[in-house]
């Protein structure tokens, strides 16, 4: 459990960093479900433990970014792993490589990312 706190601080302070040296104004972030129902139950099971975790980035991410006067949007991440960014067509990725018909491929996690920069705020705040 500390060494994941201690990665997270890490890992928030090198994302909040690069945005401050990119300026960026405004971080999107996965909208996170059932974050009750899992903490209570995180010392019991791995997945739950690592849900857990990626909660914490995110709350360390949004610490950091507001003193950095950076905005936090959580977005709906529903299909953001799916859908193709080049032609909205959606595919499951097999493994770590995201291919698509029209022939757009990448790391998958590349993907979700740029889904979730494209989308609105989850409470319908849309910014660019
Ligand atoms: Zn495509």
């Amino acid at each position: 459990h500390r060494y994941m706190k201690d990665q997270n601080h890490k890992i928030s302070r090198k994302i909040v960093n690069m945005a401050i040296e990119e300026q960026v104004s405004v971080i999107k972030i996965e909208k996170l479900t059932n974050i009750r129902q899992t903490t209570r139950t995180s010392r019991k099971n791995a997945k739950n433990l690592h849900t857990w975790s990626f909660y914490q980035l995110q709350m360390f991410i949004a610490y950091k970014a507001a003193l950095a006067g950076i905005k936090v949007l959580e977005v709906n991440p529903a299909y953001t792993s799916q859908t193709c960014p080049a032609c909205s067509k959606r595919n499951k990725a097999d493994d770590r490589t995201y291919q698509c018909l029209c022939g757009f491929h990448t790391h998958r996690d590349r993907v979700g990312a740029i889904n979730i920069m494209r989308q609105p705020g989850a409470d319908g705040n849309s910014l660019s």
